[in-house]
């Protein structure tokens, strides 16, 4: 059995979709609209965020499953769903407002799917990174991370909490620290500053670092604002955790250097050119490295609950899907904070 929206809707929908790597455009192109099918749920896409990955997979970056509509962050309406969704998400119907997060097709056999863990199921799609993303009126998303969020929230703050958002609230859980203790957060684009936030909503001692003045200014201007700011690679030691979530190898050993002894690094972002740490550091320092990937369909409730209760925001540009190249423009920009959103 199939449940849709009593209005029927058109055939075709606009779409943002890349047919070749590597390119510096879009192409803003009318394509078929997906029907819900097995495990997977159709949404009217509100907003969907524009995260620094698709401008490595414009770049050829991940080089596969091509053509593919851009953009893993979604947020939207559920319009179509099928029996096999529901008995995988019982709570959904049409009409509710979700976030989902880009893991398509998993396989359901390895032992991260079958202990629920299945973030890291090696066989998944990504939506807009290996299959076909959230850059389009219309778009599918699995019913088992699909998280309805509050009407306080406005699609275009639930869409960055799909990939930014639960990426930082994931590696703050994971920093495994009670209310008082200090975490360090280097790197304040989308990810750093929702993560200034939330670690501040639950009673953290936050120290913001980046070398960039906009950044700093944004997270200043906050209600949640950090303890300390450091715009530079220098002083200060004594942090607890240290999230490293610039790419820029001199932050990584600024992030061991002010971290005490015994304490934890945890790498958030996924710098192309490589960590570079002491051994020192982990030595003498007893210092712990470790990732933490994204999350998983409970982090990505507890985010959205989190934010909602906190009024934890990012600080967003829209871009209507047609304003498209003036949107990747915008990210050429030196001096251009905060998170980038495509509406329709
Ligand atoms: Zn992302
Ligand atoms: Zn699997």
């Amino acid at each position: 059995m199939v449940y849709e929206l009593e209005e029927k809707l058109s055939k075709s929908m606009k779409a943002l979709r890349i047919n070749k790597t590597p390119a510096d455009q879009y192409e803003l192109a009318t394509i078929p609209i997906p029907k819900a099918e097995g495990t997977k749920v159709l949404i009217k896409i509100g907003s969907a965020g524009l995260c620094h990955t698709d401008l490595v997979v414009l770049n050829g970056g991940f080089g596969g499953g091509l053509p593919l509509t851009g953009s893993h962050e979604p947020a939207g309406t559920i319009v179509e769903l099928c029996d096999r969704a529901l008995e995988i998400n019982g709570g959904l119907k049409i009409g509710d407002r979700v976030v989902a997060l880009f893991h398509q097709d998993l396989c359901g056999t390895c032992s991260d799917c079958k202990f629920g863990d299945w973030k890291y199921c090696s066989h998944s799609k990504y939506g807009g990174i290996t299959t076909d993303g959230y850059f389009a009126e219309y778009a599918l998303v699995e019913a088992k991370s699909c998280v309805i969020i509050p009407d306080s929230m406005s699609f275009e703050q639930a869409a960055p909490l799909t990939c930014a958002g639960v990426t930082a609230y994931t590696a703050i859980k994971k920093a495994n620290l009670k209310p008082g203790q200090i975490i360090a957060i280097s790197g304040l684009g989308a990810v750093g500053s929702l993560g200034v936030q939330m670690a501040k909503e639950i009673g953290l001692k936050v120290v913001a670092i980046d070398v960039r003045p906009e950044p700093i200014e944004l997270v200043n201007s906050f209600e949640l604002k950090p303890d300390l700011i450091i715009n530079r690679y220098e002083g200060w030691e004594g942090v607890d955790v240290t999230l490293l979530v610039a790419d820029p190898p001199a932050s990584h050993s600024y992030g061991a250097a002010i971290t005490r002894k015994h304490g934890t690094l945890i790498l958030v972002s996924g710098p192309l050119q490589g960590i570079k740490l002491e051994f020192t550091d982990l030595l003498f320092k007893d210092l712990c490295l470790k990732g933490s990937l994204h999350g998983n369909a409970v982090d990505l409730k507890e985010t959205i609950d989190l934010c909602s209760k906190s009024n934890t925001k990012s600080h967003i540009k829209k871009f209507h899907i047609e304003e498209h190249k003036k949107m990747l423009r915008e990210t050429e920009k030196k001096e251009s904070k905060g998170k980038i959103v495509v509406t329709f």
